[in-house]
């Protein structure tokens, strides 16, 4: 056994077992390790990753909170094969589909 080996965590990465569109317009999710995450609508609709929110070239995100109506909401979740869900926002943007790892990614920003 390597070192890399002994590094390499043996537990799957943690997933979730719902998404859901809540009450607020914002985003709830459980994941398979029991714990849920609630994400407001106006800042889950500033992290959107599509190619309309962040420049492809640079990664530099072009539209974010400052550019996002403050009373946006999520009208539509519609799931993309087994490892994403598409969110149609009150504002029309559709586009941006996140990823079950952008979702963990956010969830880490939120706990700190
Ligand atoms: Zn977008």
């Amino acid at each position: 056994m390597g070192l890399l080996d002994k590094l390499k965590p043996h537990t799957p990465p943690v997933r979730p077992t719902d998404v859901a569109i809540s009450p607020d317009g914002g985003v709830h999710v459980r994941w398979d390790d029991g714990k849920e995450s609630r994400f407001g609508p106006h800042w889950l609709r500033a992290r959107c990753p599509c190619a309309g929110c962040v420049d492809e070239w640079s990664g530099k995100r072009t539209v974010g909170e400052a550019q996002i109506k403050p009373d946006v909401r999520a009208q539509n979740l519609e799931p993309v094969g087994r490892y994403a869900a598409r969110l149609q926002w009150s504002d029309g943007h559709d586009a941006g589909i996140y990823s079950w790892d952008l979702l963990l990614e956010l969830r880490r920003e939120q706990e700190g």
